[in-house]
């Protein structure tokens, strides 16, 4: 084999991976070839769209005389990452789009000189709306907080859309499912071909949105939204519908060559299907495009002016009056105060940044006050850097000033700091949620602007009395994320099979359902965390589909699973360890979390170890239990009865040792001290301990 000097080598597979990557770049094609299969009637729309726009196009002179103005809307779906982007960005996007839709790009007049002649000025320009659908004071934008943000499809829009036929709808969200790999930039929908009016727009991965901020400021990146508006009135790729690189097809406009794509590279003297191609062309994936051809700009003028998609109703006056988008139109809008915290949970001593994310305004002041009841932080800062040495919840309060107006917002503890060492001295390692379990230094679980949704105790619906934990989730929007997170455990001493068992209930409300549960491990108090195991709907269910409130009735309704081996084993030796469960909603049912069990001195031998060292009957039981044995016991071993912390409450003395005879068991009597509740019966013997959980009436 010929060596290869390792410069070229690397380059080589650079090179490979872009343009591996570039076949994806829009998934428009795709996303209109689905809608046609799911809704025929959309395909024939097209094909009269098209029919239309052959017998008209002639009628329409780009940048002569109309200059439609169209207002946008600009969805922000983010669960508070990098998709987040800032308004500057937004505007960033906007300054690209319309100068690209204008002919004002700086780079237009580079265009190569064959195809020089052809650059067309389309003539519209995009104006943020400045009033929202209820006629209120909006800059455009809104901002939405879900877990939809990450592979985004079509759903991700039903959070938040304003009509079609008013605005013009552009989502931005952390990135778009692909189901070939590779980084989707965006898709839109041809004019006639949305599956749904509400799903008509453009959808954007924040990375591909401008060229500031999370943008890389590259020319294939910054002209994704204009490549993805040339779709939304009417463009097509120049090789029609199929995927770039796998034949010539046709565009439906005359003065762009036939081409089978420009896949991802700048090849300016590319020739296929029998003619030099229009490499630079923006509805190419050239990663040098700078034109529309005067025969897309006829297309797309001719494209506003039809019924399909209702893109005919956007520029009329009265719309840009009912908009704010009219010429002349200034307002100030009040703020709405928003933040973002950089973490959530930390230990004591750390120091975190908590950022204002005012939106709808610019504010000009902030008052900050963050609490716990005893220890109180205030700040005018736009960004307090907080140094938080007592443990507890804070609150957060924010009040911003704008010259529009001032608004607050107030997060019931937003911000959860756990001792550096341990919070839970009488950690527990068998949990079934009794006695309060959201009480300070047991499980927590950070408010989400959401209610009635979220987690809370779900007394008497239980695999073990009397409670369960459950997530409020039936009807819940979909996206949102609620965290649950354990007490602090000691694994120092536990070492060898460390394992963590639980139980759930879960039924969807439709087959569609897509809800998660996602368990992670910390030993920093939260500060990081380690995804250990992600569930989806189908794992989740254990119940059939449910449309009215789901309430497990009997232990059928319950399932079981466990995390062990390499999932915990690098903890092992750790203190202060903490597990989170993250439900996110994907339209299910309510979702129940009972019998945490983590493998330890107090564990159980639960129903999943094949040969438990012992049973109990009946359980639940009145004061009477029988124990009975699965091996010959040895002379020497005792029997004691233990609260779920740990602590003993009972040893029976005087029973007698060699246990031969059959039944091969014990019947105790349970002292009339102890009350009714969960407990454990611990045998040991032989130097090692065995518990089961004892329910007592
Ligand atoms: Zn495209």
């Amino acid at each position: 084999m010929p060596r290869i000097p390792l410069a070229i080598a690397f380059f080589t597979a650079v090179f490979s991976l872009s343009n591996l990557q570039a076949q994806n770049l829009c998934l428009t094609s795709e996303m209109v070839q689905k809608a046609f299969q799911t809704h025929p009637d959309l395909q024939l729309e097209f094909q009269e769209f098209n029919q239309w726009i052959a017998e008209h196009e002639s009628q329409f002179i780009p940048g002569a005389e109309a200059n439609y103005v169209i207002p946008v809307v600009v969805h922000v779906i983010h669960d508070n990452g990098m998709e987040y982007i800032s308004d500057a960005q937004i505007a960033d996007a906007l300054r690209i789009l319309n100068e690209d839709f204008n002919k004002l790009n700086s780079d237009a007049n580079q265009v190569v000189s064959s195809f020089l002649s052809r650059v067309g000025n389309v003539g519209f320009e995009f104006r943020l709306a400045k009033k929202d659908p209820n006629g209120n004071c909006t800059n455009g934008i809104t901002r939405t907080q879900s877990y939809l943000t990450y592979n985004a499809d079509d759903k991700a829009k039903s959070l938040s859309f304003w009509p079609r036929n008013k605005y013009y709808n552009v989502w931005i969200v952390n990135s778009i499912e692909s189901s070939g790999g590779g980084i989707i930039g965006g898709y839109a929908y041809l004019p006639g071909t949305a599956p749904s009016a509400a799903t008509d727009g453009i959808i954007l991965d924040n990375r591909y949105t401008g060229s500031i901020g999370t943008a890389d400021g590259s020319n294939f990146n910054a002209r994704v939204i204009t490549h993805e508006t040339g779709h939304f009135f009417g463009c097509l790729h120049p090789w029609g519908l199929n995927a770039c690189g796998s034949g010539c097809g046709d565009d439906l406009v005359s003065d762009v060559p036939a081409t089978s794509g420009s896949c991802n590279n700048c090849n300016l003297s590319q020739n296929t299907c029998g003619n030099l191609n229009n490499v630079e062309n923006f509805m190419d994936y050239a990663m040098c495009s700078k034109m529309f051809t005067a025969g897309q700009a006829s297309r797309m003028n001719a494209a506003i002016n039809t019924t399909s998609g209702q893109r005919n109703s956007l520029w009329q006056s009265a719309n840009l009056i009912a908009t704010g988008t009219q010429n002349g139109f200034t307002q100030n809008c009040a703020p709405i105060a928003d933040f973002h915290a950089e973490k959530t949970t930390a230990c004591t001593g750390s120091a975190l940044l908590i950022s204002d994310r005012t939106t709808n305004a610019t504010p000009t002041s902030w008052a900050w006050t963050i609490s716990n009841g005893t220890q109180t932080f205030t700040s005018t800062d736009q960004n307090p850097y907080i140094t938080f040495t007592a443990p507890g919840d804070y609150n957060v309060t924010l009040t911003v000033g704008a010259a529009g107006g001032t608004n607050s917002t107030t997060r019931q503890k937003a911000i959860r700091i756990f001792d550096s060492n341990f919070d839970d001295q009488n950690w527990i390692y068998f949990d079934t949620f009794n006695n309060n379990p959201f009480s300070y230094g047991r499980w927590t679980a950070p408010s989400t602007p959401n209610a009635p949704y979220g987690w809370e105790t779900s007394s008497q619906v239980f695999y073990t009395w009397p409670n369960s934990l459950k997530v409020n989730n039936n009807g819940s929007p979909l996206g949102k994320k609620f965290t649950l997170i354990s007490p602090s455990y000691d694994f120092s001493a536990l070492n060898g099979n460390l394992r963590m068992s639980y139980r759930f209930a879960f039924a969807k409300r439709a087959s569609s359902s897509e809800d998660l549960l996602l368990i992670s491990i910390s030993s920093n108090c939260g500060q990081t965390w380690t995804l250990r195991k992600t569930l989806t709907a189908n794992d989740l269910a254990s119940s059939g589909i449910t449309t009215s409130e789901f309430i497990p009735t009997s232990t059928a309704d319950w399932r079981s699973d466990s995390l062990t081996g390499t999932m915990l084993q690098p903890w092992a030796n750790r203190t202060n360890v903490r597990l989170k469960f993250e439900f996110i909603s994907g339209g299910g049912n309510h979702f129940y979390l009972d019998d945490i069990n983590i493998s330890g001195p107090l564990s159980i031998d639960n129903e999943m170890n094949p040969n438990p060292a012992f049973s109990l009957f009946p359980n639940p039981a009145q004061r009477k239990v029988t124990l009975t044995y699965s091996q010959i016991l040895p002379n020497h071993y005792s029997i004691a009865l233990f609260d779920l912390s740990g602590r003993e409450l009972f040893a029976w003395s005087e029973l007698t040792g060699q246990q031969s005879a059959t039944p091969n068991a014990n019947e105790l009597h349970i002292p009339e001290h102890i009350q009714a509740g969960t407990y454990l019966i611990g045998l040991n013997m032989n130097g090692q301990q065995h518990f089961q959980r004892l329910i007592l009436q």
